[in-house]
């Protein structure tokens, strides 16, 4: 629109136009106030009965909460007003009403169960706390993106429509492709490392995964951004140092670049970019203190996966993000290398926040026959997979990397309840639309 003024950068003096929605009209009787609300703020327009055009107050006393509207007056200075500025209107233009009856509250007067938020996101995304989560959310993907292009590495696009998952079949998305199975990807893993073998050597990906998930948690979505690193001539502890760089890089924008977000949010005081290395336990140090917290009713021994009440207790415990390394190679994929000196251990490594999983990664096997080998123990035919391991008798150099959830970051930033709050239109088993 042009000409238009956001409220934010009204200044007594000047003559404007603003724009956006009416955020409530309070009426005073002789005087009454309409609030009107844009993505930067909001500002009070007087209406004054003695004082203004009949019809001009009658348009803006009228009109419904939620239309959209413009205002053109001029901006004074006010001390009573919320922002001490306000409008007096010469103009008040209605270009959408709204329904009375609203599905939710943008003012937030009156609190919305979460799935009444998702039905309405749009209405939802009106109230500035809700917005803020997205404004860090596309914070967080700028600073990553800005911490990859410092490492080095080339953004890249690989196909989501796909012939084979990476990992067995049952977290897969059939569809119909022109008459053949196909599924949705569940992670971009071998594609990416197809990349470091290519002229590109160090690569990363911001995409969706999908996932058919088997429970509802509030951790896990259907479908969820995935944030991947892979690079060439790396081993995993060199892929544990850029995964730090971009967690912190995250951190740190969202820090200078979203500090009236995180006020909106309650968290400016208590707001911490990580600082220092991250802690790096081995598997078998956090089965020790995990068992030591006496948090479980059954010890762990190692081979054993860490459930969800282990992975509490030990987060409580370490306090802030930490790697966890040296897994069982048993639980790691296949394309995971082991540790050149012992078979049972892998160079898989997660990525914790105290709350969760964040990340996993390790070095990957790019030895032609090892690589085979690992597909047949995992029972997967290497037949299907042979565009990728293809690449691999044609000179694959070593690499590593990770795949970070985009959602599961922001929200352990936020301290989100749900992940759920953390997208604007989840996927999850109850919900395909909106
Ligand atoms: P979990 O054990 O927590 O279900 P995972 O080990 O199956 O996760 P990975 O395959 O290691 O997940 O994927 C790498 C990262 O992607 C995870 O650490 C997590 O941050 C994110 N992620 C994976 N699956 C989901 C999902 N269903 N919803 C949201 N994020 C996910
Ligand atoms: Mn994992």
């Amino acid at each position: 629109m042009k000409g238009r003024t956001y409220t934010v950068d009204a200044e007594p003096g000047d003559d404007v136009t603003v724009a956006g929605w009416v955020h409530e009209v309070r009426d005073l009787g002789g005087i009454a106030f309409l609030i009107l609300r844009d993505k930067t703020g909001k500002i009070q327009i007087k209406l004054e009965e003695d004082s203004m055009d009949a019809d001009l107050v009658e348009t803006g006393l009228n009109v419904s909460r939620e239309s959209v509207v413009t205002v053109s007056g001029s901006v004074k200075e006010e001390p009573r007003a919320p922002t001490d500025v306000e409008i007096l209107p010469e103009s008040i233009e209605v270009l959408a009403e709204s329904d009375t009856q609203l599905p939710l509250d943008p003012s937030g007067k009156v609190d919305a169960e979460l799935s009444t938020r998702l039905d309405n996101r749009t209405l939802d995304l009106r109230k500035e706390e809700v917005k803020a989560i997205f404004e860090i959310r596309a914070e967080v993907l700028r600073a990553a993106r800005e911490a990859f292009r410092d490492l080095g590495c080339t953004e890249i696009n690989t196909p989501k429509i796909v012939a084979t998952g990476t990992e067995g079949g049952t977290e897969l998305f059939p569809i119909t492709y022109f008459g053949e199975e196909a599924f949705m990807n569940q992670s971009p893993q071998l594609f990416k490392q197809l990349m470091v073998g290519s002229g590109l050597e160090r690569v990363f990906e911001i995409g969706p995964i999908f996932r058919a998930e088997e429970h509802n948690t509030p951790r896990h979505l259907n479908e969820a951004t995935s944030i991947d690193f892979e690079s060439a001539f790396v081993d995993h502890t060199e892929a544990m140092d850029a995964c730090e760089h971009v967690v912190k890089s995250a951190y740190e924008g969202v820090a200078e670049n979203c500090e009236r977000q995180l006020e909106l949010l309650g968290l400016d005081e208590e707001f911490e970019v990580p600082d220092g290395e991250f802690p790096r336990l081995t598997y078998e140090e956090a089965i020790e203190r995990i068992n030591a917290t006496g948090e479980l009713d059954e010890q762990l021994v190692w081979g054993d996966d860490l459930p969800t009440e282990g992975e509490r207790a030990l987060g409580e415990d370490v306090g802030e993000h930490y790697f966890i390394t040296d897994w069982p190679s048993e639980i790691k994929p296949f394309y995971i290398k082991d540790h050149d000196d012992d078979e049972q251990l892998s160079t898989g490594f997660d990525m914790m926040h105290p709350r969760m999983e964040l990340v996993s990664g390790g070095q990957r096997e790019h030895r032609y026959d090892e690589l085979v080998a690992g597909f047949e123990q995992q029972g997967l035919d290497p037949d299907q997979f042979e565009y990728y391991t293809k690449m691999f008798k044609y000179g694959m150099p070593p690499h590593a990397g990770w795949g970070l959830g985009g959602e599961r970051l922001v929200m352990t930033m936020l301290g989100l309840e749900n992940i759920r709050e953390a997208v604007l239109f989840p996927r999850d088993r109850q919900r395909l639309s909106p």
